[in-house]
């Protein structure tokens, strides 16, 4: 059997070659990491609570009309996913202050915004993600101003989907970060939600209690990373069956 061909490996996934042409195996790790990768660990399970979470949020996505690259899981730690070309930027909604924007902007960290805000930060380890503006972003022609016109309006509407279905279940949607790409249908140009939504690239805190159920346990050492991604998994009844994060890897359909 032919080795299939990697395209990428970040911290957290692997990218390979799809079985046809405009489609990219995502592979998700149990690589946990932080603060630019300066705090790295591996967490038993991560991997596969991502890539169902995503699948949840992804599906849903496509399910009321805002375009994801999700096609179809694959196995407990891949999905099938449609090539884009990624704009070079994370794109940062909140909804209450944490994180850096508390840091860099003084305001205590749960704050209600007074209305969503969107950021965007360059995409370059190197630089450690940099906070930019759509000044820079036009400049450098990293994207056109309809793009960005694009970028928002899907970006809210990401929140919008995202904070109404965390709620029903009990969960207050703190921020969250995603990536978009551009895919091209005849003389059309698209965009669509891509990358991954999971814990890891949101902030989730439990409503009533405020327990943190997100990346910021592993960030900040508050317990046990696996429990708290498994408790939203749960939440949304898309806890793998035949695993949990102790269990040894079985073959699903
Ligand atoms: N985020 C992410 N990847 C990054 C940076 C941020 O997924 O490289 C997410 C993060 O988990 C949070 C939101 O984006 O949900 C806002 O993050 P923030 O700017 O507050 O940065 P942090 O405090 O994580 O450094």
């Amino acid at each position: 059997m032919a080795r299939r061909k990697k395209i990428y490996e970040g911290k957290a996934k692997i990218l390979y070659e799809g079985p046809e042409p405009g489609t990219i195996v995502q592979y998700f790790k149990d690589d946990a990491t932080a603060f630019n990768a300066e705090k790295k660990d591996v967490i038993e399970g991560k991997g596969v609570l991502n890539n169902r979470l995503s699948e949840f949020f992804m599906t849903g996505l496509n399910n009321v009309g805002v375009p994801t690259h999700f096609l179809k899981r694959l196995n407990m730690r891949e999905q099938l996913v449609r090539a884009c070309e990624i704009i070079p930027l994370e794109i940062i909604v909140r909804n209450y202050a944490a994180g850096s924007l508390s840091k860099r902007l003084g305001i205590e960290e749960g704050t209600a915004l007074p209305r969503p805000i969107v950021e965007y930060c360059y995409k370059d380890d190197k630089l450690g993600d940099p906070l930019v503006t759509e000044e820079h972003i036009a400049a450098f022609g990293w994207a056109s101003q309809q793009d960005m016109d694009d970028v928002v309006a899907l970006a809210l509407r990401v929140n919008d989907y995202l904070s109404g279905l965390m709620y029903g279940v009990g969960i207050k949607l703190v921020d969250f970060k995603i990536e978009i790409g551009r895919v091209y249908e005849g003389d059309f140009q698209r965009l669509i939600v891509a990358d991954e939504i999971s814990p890891d690239s949101c902030r989730l805190w439990d409503l009533e209690t405020g327990e943190k159920l997100d990346k910021d346990v592993f960030r900040h050492d508050l317990g046990n990373l696996a429990d708290a991604y498994t408790e939203v998994a749960k939440r949304f009844g898309v806890m793998p069956k035949n695993a949990t994060h102790n269990a040894k890897p079985t073959l699903i359909n």
